[in-house]
This record gives C-alpha cells, sequence and structure tokens, in this order.
C-alpha cells in the first residue's frame, strides 16, 4: 500500500565502486568510516600512533597531510611501523598546491599511500592548473592509485566561480549568487573528473567529494552531484566545529545525504578540544551508521534520560558504566565473539517505561525509581529473568551482560548451534 509519506531509506545510489589498499569504496560496498590526523607528518612517532588509535577505533582509511618534502618522506616509515604494529590501514595522502611536485621527487611516498586527495581549487593556478592536475593523475596511473577529487568551498577554484558567475549575470541573473556558488562547487568537481578520465584515469579510480559548511548547502550540493554523476560519493560537512555543535551539524546533513541512498564514505571533521581525543570522530561516524541502521560496529545500550523518579545516581553510573566496558572491550569482543555488535542492552530507570523497553532488549535492566522497592528486574530475551536487589546491583548486572556475551556469541556456543 502507498503511503503520503516515505520514511524509509532509498536504496543507494549506484555508484562505480573504488578499491582504495583493499577497502572497497562505493558499489554494493556498506559506507566506510574514514577519518584524519592532526599530527605533523614528518613526527613519524607521533602520527603512527594517532594513526593506529584510529584505526583501532574504526576508521577503515585513515587520512595524513602531506604539505612538505619532509612529510612525503615520513609517509613511507609510517607505512612501514603500522604494519610492523600488524596495522594494514590504507593510508591516504591529502595534497594540495605541491602535491605534483611532492609525487614525483618522493616515489616511496606515492607508493606508500592508497589513495591521492587533490583539491582542484588549488592543485595550481592559471596556465599551471591543468598541467599539475594532469602530474598528478599521471602519477596515479603509474603507481595504480585512486584519486579524491575534493573541492572545498573554502579553496574553491576562483577562476571557474568567476566564470559561471559573469555567465549567470550575462543571462540576466537568474540563479542567486549562492546557487552559482553551489554549482561552482558541483562543475569543480565534475569536470576535474572529466579530465582525469580524459588523461586515462579509469572510473574506478575516481572519487568525488564537495565539502561546504553549511548544513542546507552540503545536501543541496551532494543531491546536485549525486543526479550528474555515478562517481563514489565522499560525504564531509567541512569546519563542522566543535563538540556538540560540530556532531549535530554533520549528523543532520549527513543522516539526511544518506537516508536519500548518497554518500559511499563518510567523515565527521570534528575540531577536537585542546588535547582532545581525535578517535571522537570515528566514535561519531559509526554511531551515526549505525543509529541509522545502515551498519552495525557496537552492541547499543538503550538508556532513558531520567527524570524526577531517578534521584540516585545508581541508574547514571550504570548506564556509563556498561557503555564504557562495551567500548573498550570491543576490539577483543569482536574477534571472540562474532556478532556481539548486535547486542541490545537496556538500562533504564523506573518502572514506567524500564520494563517494557527491557523487554524489547537482549538483556535489560530497569532500576528502582524514588519510592520504588529497592529491586531491579531483569529481562533476557524478552522474558523477566530473576531480580536484582542490594547494594551491588550494578556489578551483578555486568556480569549477567557478560554471561549473556558468552553464551550467546563465544565461539562453543557457536559451534554447538
Ligand atoms: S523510565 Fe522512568 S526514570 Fe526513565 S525517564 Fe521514564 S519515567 Fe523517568
Amino acid at each position: 500500500m502507498s503511503s503520503a509519506f516515505d520514511f524509509e531509506p532509498k536504496p543507494r545510489r549506484a555508484s562505480v565502486a573504488v578499491d582504495v589498499g583493499g577497502v572497497i569504496v562505493g558499489g554494493a560496498a556498506p559506507v566506510v568510516v574514514q577519518s584524519m590526523t592532526n599530527t605533523d607528518t614528518a613526527d613519524v612517532d607521533a602520527t603512527v600512533a594517532q594513526v593506529a588509535a584510529l584505526h583501532k577505533a574504526g576508521s577503515e582509511l585513515v587520512r595524513i597531510t602531506v604539505d612538505r618534502d619532509e612529510s612525503a618522506a615520513a609517509v613511507p616509515k609510517i607505512r612501514e611501523r603500522l604494519l610492523q604494529l600488524g596495522l594494514d590501514v590504507p593510508l591516504v595522502g591529502d595534497f594540495h598546491y605541491i602535491g605534483h611536485k611532492l609525487l614525483a621527487d618522493h616515489p616511496a611516498c606515492a607508493e606508500a599511500l592508497a589513495k591521492y586527495r587533490i583539491n582542484p581549487g588549488n592543485v595550481g593556478f592559471k596556465d599551471k592548473k591543468d598541467k599539475q592536475f594532469a602530474e598528478i593523475i599521471e602519477m596515479a596511473i603509474r603507481y595504480d592509485k585512486p584519486v579524491r577529487i575534493g573541492v572545498n568551498w573554502g579553496s574553491l577554484d576562483q577562476e571557474l566561480l568567476t566564470r559561471l558567475m559573469d555567465e549567470n549575470q550575462a543571462a540576466g541573473s537568474p540563479l542567486t549568487a549562492q546557487e552559482v556558488t553551489r554549482e561552482t562547487i558541483v562543475q569543480s568537481a565534475l569536470l576535474s573528473a572529466e579530465l582525469a578520465e580524459e588523461l586515462g584515469l579509469a572510473r574506478n579510480r575516481i572519487i568525488l567529494s564537495a565539502k561546504v559548511s553549511g548544513v542546507q548547502d552540503l545536501i543541496a550540493v551532494y543531491a546536485m552531484l549525486a543526479a550528474r554523476s555515478d562517481h563514489a560519493l565522499h560525504l564531509g560537512l567541512t569546519e563542522a566545529g566543535m563538540g556538540t555543535k560540530g556532531i549535530v551539524a554533520s549528523s543532520a546533513s549527513l543522516g539526511i545525504l544518506m537516508q536519500q541512498g548518497i554518500g559511499d564514505t563518510i567523515r565527521i571533521s570534528l575540531t577536537p578540544e585542546p588535547g582532545g581525543d581525535r578517535t571522537r570522530e570515528v566514535q561519531v561516524a559509526q554511531e551515526l551508521l549505525q543509529v541509522m541502521g545502515f551498519r552495525q560496529f557496537i552492541p547499543v545500550v538503550a538508556a532513558c534520560p531520567g527524570c524526577g523518579r531517578t534521584t540516585s545516581t545508581v541508574f547514571q553510573e550504570l548506564a556509563q558504566k556498561i557503555q564504557e566496558d562495551i567500548r573498550a572491550s570491543m576490539p577483543i569482543w569482536r574477534e571472540k565473539y562474532p556478532g556481539v555488535e548486535a547486542l541490545k542492552v537496556a538500562v533504564m530507570g523506573c518502572i514506567v517505561n524500564g520494563p517494557g523497553e527491557s523487554k524489547h532488549a537482549d538483556i535489560g535492566i530497569s532500576l528502582p525509581g524514588t519510592g520504588e522497592m529497592p529491586a531491579a528486574p531483569v529481562f533476557i530475551d524478552g522474558q523477566k529473568a530473576m531480580t536484582l536487589r542490594g547494594p551491588k546491583i550494578a556489578e551483578e548486572f555486568q556480569l549477567l551482560v557478560a554471561d549473556y556475551i558468552e553464551k550467546r556469541f563465544g565461539r562453543g556456543q557457536a559451534a554447538a548451534e
């Protein structure tokens, strides 16, 4: 039966799959999570440590800045050190202005990278632009690497913008300046992709992105790009910002696009607090994909927000502890308990929604709210299994979760089934 409202996610837009060092972006592959370091790439120790942290957190590709000779010279050492640590994570080189020269002067860097990111807005200027762009594309062909043509409106091709503005004016200005800017961003990506293909780079070696910092602009630009191209698309809201603002803006824009079937890989560009944890951007990307139902990375903990019925901190502490334990345990659980990502745990604050929500989870607990008997019913697979009492409810529930995981996802159990 058709409905006036279509709530379901649209099927993924058909795109050409690109192999990035063994990770497939586009086609029928799941949406890939990627991230970027903020270390000086020339500092091999710091960059290896951060790439390792990002990859262990779940980043399937990691981009690093390649801005000068010292950084380019460090890239093969970084790759080697990561391999020694058993981390075969594809590295993406982020090039601006002198990428053509760095790739030519540092063949080991060109070889070690799994993908080159080119910015058409600063690959070269005036008569050097096409020449330097062609030199990078020739390197990509020689080393058999894919490229991302990454337009960013902070460094938009000014010659193209001026030309489209002039044409719009000559036509009586049918488009607003904002619309012409959006069109310029899209054209910059498409024209560069066309040029790369004319130079001999295969279509399945090209990924496109068109990043802006405004949510509505981003949605509009990617919708235009998706309608006019079948290249794999890298989504990201550039300069998303710090803290909750960055998370909300990125999630709103990327969520809407992915619901429309647009996007083959995502990066959440959060500005970390000084000294903050860079892996937060990976966590947000994974959680966005998971809450939208596109991928599963980590067991979900459903917790109510708490209210006037939860006057003690036991409820918040247990919800936080369970969440932290799960995140910390995942690197081991992934190996030990195949399928554990699908687990749903509920930690609820009182009888109002506690038993109901807990029954929907695989294992859930309804803690006693203010005025309730100091007892916490535990539900396993939708059935009330027991009631916990006393001062050690939190610890006992954690043991029950561990026991449930072992029984349901342990290899012995899988073999017995
Ligand atoms: S389940 Fe209970 S404690 Fe949690 S928000 Fe609802 S009423 Fe408040």
